[in-house]
């Protein structure tokens, strides 16, 4: 069935490859032939054990994971994330310390929130106006060398985030850093917003994670990456069902999965699959990023302050240099069926995140009304 939709920028729950609603929209009255729902099924039937089995090899297959992790599906979000991991991780070394790379939004949040466990320290941000090749970059648009990056003695993690889904800053060589840290340190990476969306190092973390909201499905379900060794290290106060321990030793089925949320990560890994996998998506989102880019740098109406060995493929925030423009902006685009393009509260502007499921069509759509604008405005 061909889906008459609007093309959807939002950056998270994002658009839905059309096979996967389709599929759904099945699956929701009857499962494989089963005559039950998909909705209505047991997470301790066989049923799931399938739905559940497929949606972890795909996963591990995409990201080409080494035996030495194991797949954790667990809730409590994004944000959850930033609780779950200091309360596993930060007691590993005796000292309870932890550091931190602050390069936007989501990484200051995550450093707040983790310094409720310990001693947590930023060790590099880009919190201040810098001065690269005889060019200010403002706070939040450019990201710290690696030769500054070093932790504190002691110290059991490294945090950042990899992808600033609000900021635009993507940051991914996680092995630069890697080499850099003490050797009694890990890295964990918030990789919510561009998991999957291109090849990742993801062998020289302990922890990944990503909400899968973003590229991997529908709310209620974060994917972690863990290091099995790392696994057994949570603080007493950490509960249960948020334990690295539990989760592994009963297969994310500790106490009920959101089933729904899995069924459709699934859904997603397997039509990445069949779409030529990670490989076609790194090329597929670099082209349609370079386009919109090309399209901002071309004219001085809009601007985008990112500074290029980071801009993001997957979010791109974007300002009007005329700001009052910006509502009329969104208006017009929304008449036009180009949808969710505001910036956030946070930041302002507008902001097309345009993940894996997003059509280069949906990409040229909006530069094409981009241009239309300016021709009418400009
Ligand atoms: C969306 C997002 C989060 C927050 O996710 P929730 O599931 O809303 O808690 C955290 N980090 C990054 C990088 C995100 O993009």
């Amino acid at each position: 069935m061909d889906l008459a939709r609007f093309w959807n920028f939002s950056a998270g729950p994002s658009m839905l490859p059309d096979p996967v609603l389709n599929q759904i929209s099945i699956d929701i009255l009857d499962w494989n032939s089963t005559g039950i729902s998909v909705a209505d099924i047991n997470h301790r039937s066989k049923h799931f054990e399938i739905i559940y089995n497929e949606a972890e090899s795909y996963l591990r297959s995409l990201l080409e994971l080494s035996s030495d992790y194991c797949i954790l599906f667990m809730q409590g979000g994004g944000q959850g994330a930033n609780a779950i991991v200091p309360m596993n991780m930060i007691g590993r070394n005796r000292a309870n310390k932890a550091d931190f790379i602050i390069s936007g939004y989501w990484s200051s949040k995550s450093y707040l929130e983790a310094c409720r466990y310990g001693d947590v320290s930023v060790i590099a941000d880009n919190s201040y106006i810098t001065k690269i090749d005889d060019h200010d970059y403002d706070p939040y648009t450019w990201f710290p060398a690696n030769e500054s990056i070093k932790t504190r003695y002691g110290s059991s993690y490294l945090q950042f985030c990899s992808n600033e889904t609000i900021n635009g800053v993507e940051f991914v060589d996680w092995s630069g850093i890697a080499n850099n840290i003490n050797s009694d340190a890990v890295l964990v990476v918030d990789a919510s917003s561009n998991l999957l969306t291109r090849k990742l190092d993801i062998n020289c973390t302990g922890v990944v994670f990503a909400c899968a909201q973003k590229n991997a499905g529908i709310s209620g379900v974060t994917i972690f990456i863990v290091r099995k060794d790392l696994i057994g290290k949570a603080l007493h106060i950490c509960p249960s069902i948020f334990d690295y321990m539990n989760i592994f030793n009963e297969h994310s089925r500790y106490n009920t999965p959101p089933v729904f949320a899995i069924y459709v990560t699934g859904l997603v890994l397997k039509w990445l699959k069949m779409n030529g996998g990670i490989k076609r998506m790194e090329y597929s989102n670099l082209e349609k990023s370079q386009l919109l880019y090309n399209f901002i740098d071309s004219t001085s109406f809009y601007i985008n302050k990112i500074h290029s060995s980071v801009r993001s493929r997957v979010n791109i925030p974007f300002f009007l240099s005329n700001n009052l423009l910006t509502d009329i902006f969104i208006e017009k685009a929304e008449n036009l069926g180009l949808m969710n393009i505001r910036g956030h509260r946070s930041l302002g502007g507008l902001r097309a995140s345009i993940y894996n499921a997003m059509p280069i069509d949906g990409v040229m759509a909006l530069i094409n009304y981009m241009r239309d604008f300016e021709c009418y405005y400009g």
